[in-house]
């Protein structure tokens, strides 16, 4: 299950870049963009077994889902595309491959406790 791998990632690096750090992790924030080939479900349902016995056992996890954003070169804008299945300007329709935004898998932020780490 690939979104199973992506949560393992994630606690990973989290694991590492928070080592230092004292509290819990209550809440992980994630970016997901449509076009990013990541599930929310698939990726909310890997997420507790992916933290299990580590230091993020127990964290939430909020998805943002990211529209796919175009650049659209005939109207000189940058728009927001209501699905992924055209990558055409809404506006005049006008076909168009540069992707502004969409992509994205990134951990936007984390929630901690102040106080005792995770046992
Ligand atoms: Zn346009």
């Amino acid at each position: 299950m690939h979104e199973l791998s992506i949560a393992k990632s994630i606690v990973e690096t989290l694991t590492r870049e928070l080592a230092a750090e004292p509290g819990r992790v209550l809440v992980v924030r994630l970016d997901v963009g449509r076009l990013s080939g990541v599930v929310p479900e698939a990726l909310r349902f890997a997420w507790d077994v992916a933290c299990g016995r580590s230091r993020l056992e127990g964290a939430g996890l909020e998805i943002r889902e990211i529209p796919v954003t175009v650049h659209c070169e005939r109207c000189e804008a940058d728009r927001e595309l209501p699905g992924i299945d055209r990558l055409r300007c809404p506006v005049c329709n006008e076909p168009t491959p540069i992707i502004v935004a969409g992509r994205e898998l990134q951990i936007r932020d984390v929630e901690m406790s102040v106080g005792k780490p995770n046992p």
